[in-house]
């Protein structure tokens, strides 16, 4: 079993069967997550623990709208600018935490 806790954004382009309707609630504030003409837009905050693990055999999932989403965010890398701040190389960058990359589900137009 993977070990692993993670934050992802995951663009929905077809819908999941235990989905209703046309549309995901936001988990933290049950708001839609729907955007007008392009259908629901969240991320997703997940994690599978597994042996070795307090919690070891329990999943989680939690469906952000992007506000909730960026709110989340910004609070994980609060912590980390804290839990660093008396680093030899304080981590400065908080612009980008947890961007992995360039957006490649972005559509061309
Ligand atoms: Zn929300």
């Amino acid at each position: 079993m993977i070990s692993a806790v993670e934050v992802v954004i995951v663009k929905h382009t077809t819908l999941q069967p235990a989905e209703t309707g046309l549309d995901v609630a936001c988990d933290v504030c049950r708001q839609s997550t729907c955007v007008k003409d392009y259908g629901p837009q969240f991320g997703t905050l997940q994690a599978q623990w597994g042996l070795g693990s307090m919690h070891d055999g329990k999943r989680y999932e939690v469906r952000l709208c992007e506000l909730c989403f960026f709110r989340t965010l910004s609070a994980l890398s609060r912590e980390r600018m804290v839990n660093t701040m008396f680093d030899e190389f304080p981590d400065a960058e908080r612009e980008g935490f947890g961007l992995i990359g360039p957006d490649e589900l972005k559509s061309d137009n």
